[in-house]
């Protein structure tokens, strides 16, 4: 390999770009787990992260990719045999799904065409047929990162309200977190699950559950066989700041970092950056002449947007050309989207700059990989950012006069 000057890119919808405060807060010498010290750093993590989550319940946080925090939820509150009802938005809803029938779960799926979210009104209609109750778990992906399309949780639960259904409700927010609102308990969500490398700004490698207080009760009855995941032993010593088990102390220093920075930012103001870079990429893709994977308006994800290639192009062929000549990773798609779509991701530590030499890359890989399109994707992108700039600083001034 020769050197390559400059920043790589990294724009695929997570792993996302770890800032420098980041790296510098997990550049420290490896402290003894079961010390004084790292009592305080456990207590402080544990807190912040309820901040992040918007709950009041326990957050728990384990070694380990989102993959495990899937199956936390899943060991934790379930038996054997227990019925739980999933839908399919994509890849990582059926991923899930995969994982439940391999514990032994019986998990049906509502079908659908990886282009929309979940369909409330088919979760009701579903939990209102079962009227004894076989179904104990709701799991929806609050931002499904193989298609850009976002899920209304809120109206999910609405709608297991309306179905005055019993199940729990799991929600992966793994994408959403710490750059979309999520409301854990405004919400009604019984275990939320995330992990570090999205919207946490951090490299892969811790995973977290909330636990409602009724996903608790369900704990104590539920059968399925778990150990490093119990949350019971977990509980136990977080309420001392420890850990059962060796946490990832160095990870957890650059969580305490991503947590203060996500505050001092406001996490209003981080959700109100990641809608305006999502806005100004469909902008880029539709000036592109490109269409936009997510159907809905109301469901466009502002973490990533999915673009489709145009009939008999590559979207593979067009990543590897935008890397070899620009030093940008693109995401895949996965499964039944591989090689028609590619994924911009916009998530994490990213401001106006990072967003326009994102969509450079595109467009000067599109006219690279000979694909046929229009100019002006990125002067619809920096037109928007721009007259956002500029009204913003015109309300400065009003607050000022
Ligand atoms: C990334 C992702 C996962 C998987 O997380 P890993 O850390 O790779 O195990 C699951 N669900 C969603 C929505 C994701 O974006």
């Amino acid at each position: 390999m020769t050197y390559r000057s400059g920043r790589h890119f990294l724009q695929i919808p997570g792993p996302s770009n770890v800032p420098d405060r980041i790296l510098r807060a997990m550049d420290k010498p490896t402290m003894d787990h079961r010390g004084p010290e790292f009592a305080e750093l456990g207590k402080t993590v544990l807190a912040g992260m309820k901040q992040i989550f918007k709950t009041e319940n326990p957050v728990v946080i384990y070694p380990a990719s989102g993959t495990g925090a899937w199956e936390a939820a899943l060991v934790n509150t379930l038996s054997a045999g227990d019925r739980v009802l999933m839908c399919e938005t994509g890849q990582f809803a059926t991923l899930w799904h995969g994982m439940a029938a391999k514990l032994g779960l019986d998990a049906e799926f509502i079908g659908g065409d990886w282009r929309h979210g979940v369909d409330p009104q088919a979760v009701q209609q579903r939990l209102s047929a079962d009227s004894d109750h076989r179904i104990k778990a709701v799991c929806v992906v609050h931002h499904e990162t193989s298609t850009g399309v976002t899920s209304d949780v809120a109206a999910v639960r609405r709608a297991i309200d309306a179905a005055g259904h019993p199940a729990l409700l799991l929600v992966d927010t793994i994408s959403g977190l710490g750059s979309v609102d999520f409301r854990t308990d405004e919400w009604g969500v019984d275990v939320a699950i995330t992990c570090s490398q999205k919207g946490l700004m951090m490299p892969p490698g811790l995973s977290f559950n909330t636990i409602s207080a009724k996903a608790l009760q369900a704990s104590r009855t539920a059968g399925l066989p778990r150990s490093y995941w119990g949350w019971d032993e977990m509980l136990q010593h977080n309420a001392r700041g420890y850990f059962p088990y060796s946490p990832a102390t160095n990870l957890l220093y650059g969580l305490k970092e991503a947590i203060a920075m996500l505050l001092e930012e406001g996490l209003d103001n981080v959700f109100a950056r990641h809608a305006r870079y999502s806005e100004a990429t469909r902008r880029a893709v539709r000036a592109w002449g490109l269409e936009v994977l997510s159907l809905v308006p109301s469901e466009h994800s502002n973490v990533l947007t999915a673009v489709l290639m145009p009939e008999g192009e590559s979207a593979d062929r067009l990543r590897a050309v935008i890397l070899e000549h620009f030093d940008m990773s693109l995401g895949t798609g996965l499964n039944k989207l591989q090689d028609r779509v590619f994924r911009i991701g916009h998530l994490g530590d990213f401001n106006d700059l990072t967003l326009i030499g994102t969509l450079a890359g595109v467009e000067m890989g599109l006219s690279t990989a000979g694909i046929a399109h229009n100019k002006g994707g990125v002067q619809a992108a920096l037109d928007y950012l721009a007259e956002v700039a500029a009204s913003g600083q015109r309300s400065q001034q009003q607050r000022v006069a």
